[in-house]
């Protein structure tokens, strides 16, 4: 049994057909941490669908009538590269509504995964990149709207920029300039971190600076990692990143998008990271949360290895790197 509930649908399959989005991995990968005796029936807790004036925190009127309506335009549905149908809205209500849910157990009991939900492409006023609504900020402006937290924290950590989240939270008076920081390792390339300011929720985001999406909207620290970058390269950005933004802000919730195509093999990611290198990722996370006692929800996001079992894989280690961090203490 778990420290902690996992999110979990069978509803969670979105229907959109032979994708390289492979919308089975999230049944794969419940079926994985019960074969290998990492959870059990009792550490799944089921959603239910966020409502329409959920989805409203986030997303503009005009925007949630036309997916209720079905009224997109072709481009707009180019540009969210998944089918359209009103099923697959339901898939994203039910996700968005498991985000919501593990942001109050991560509340509650310090940390929870969403078996699904990472879907930080979407904007306020449209869909793009496999997302059609922003689960992860529709969950913090609810846990605003009901006071149950002022400030959140966003890290993450999917091999594409969280343009969405970005875009969603930016404050007015977003400032760029880079970052004073150095890292413990030499870091080749162009990587290079940004930081721009940020009110109730900050944004770190480390991601392929070449890869999309090719506007990147400020987050509050933006770190642009070179193509075929390493475990250890990566690591120590993470470790600044975390340490940076910690240092300027205090979260009442961090928002994990635990994104598994940072991955060597992943089919749309140009890093080089192990699925070692992914799970000390993780841990790392875990572990800087956990020492300073901030609640963790964990939403997956992206995932396309070239063989599926290795992006579930890599989403049943991050479960397993937070029960050894929750398990652990510090
Ligand atoms: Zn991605």
């Amino acid at each position: 049994m778990l420290p902690f509930k996992l999110v979990y649908s069978e509803k969670y399959f979105l229907p959109i057909g032979d994708h390289v989005f492979r919308a089975d991995k999230y049944r794969l990968i419940r079926e994985r941490l019960m074969n290998e005796g990492w959870a059990d029936e009792s550490d799944f807790v089921a959603p239910s669908p966020a409502s329409e004036g959920d989805i409203l925190l986030v997303h503009s009127p005009h925007y949630v009538n036309k997916l209720m309506e079905g009224s997109l335009s072709a481009r707009e549905e180019l540009q969210m590269e998944i089918p359209y149908s009103p099923q697959v809205v339901d898939t994203f209500m039910l996700h968005t509504g498991g985000s919501i849910l593990a942001a109050e157990h991560a509340l509650s009991d310090g940390i929870c995964v969403n078996v699904g939900g990472g879907f930080h492409h979407a904007f306020p006023d449209h869909g793009e990149g496999f997302c059609m609504m922003h689960d992860v900020a529709v969950a913090i402006r609810k846990m605003q709207k009901r006071g149950l937290i002022q400030r959140a924290m966003t890290v993450d950590c999917d091999v594409h920029q969280g343009n969405g989240t970005a875009a969603i939270f930016s404050g007015a008076n977003a400032r760029l300039g880079t970052l004073p920081s150095a890292s413990p390792v030499a870091v080749s390339g162009s990587a290079k971190m940004l930081a721009g300011t940020s009110k109730d929720v900050f944004t770190i985001s480390l991601h392929q600076e070449n890869n999309y999406p090719l506007l990147k909207p400020p987050s509050s620290i933006d770190v642009n990692l070179p193509d075929g970058c390493s475990d250890e390269e990566y690591l120590a950005w993470l470790d600044n990143a975390l340490s940076s933004g910690l240092r300027q802000f205090e979260p009442q919730l961090l928002c994990y998008v635990a994104g598994a195509d940072p991955f060597f093999e992943d089919q749309l990611g140009g890093l080089n990271l192990s699925m070692e290198g992914l799970k000390a990722r993780d841990e790392l996370v875990f572990r800087v949360a956990r020492a300073r006692e901030i609640p963790v929800m964990v939403t997956f996001a992206g995932g396309y290895a070239t063989r599926v079992e290795d992006t579930v894989a890599i989403h049943c280690n991050t479960i397993v790197a937070a029960a050894e961090v929750h398990r652990a203490g510090a």
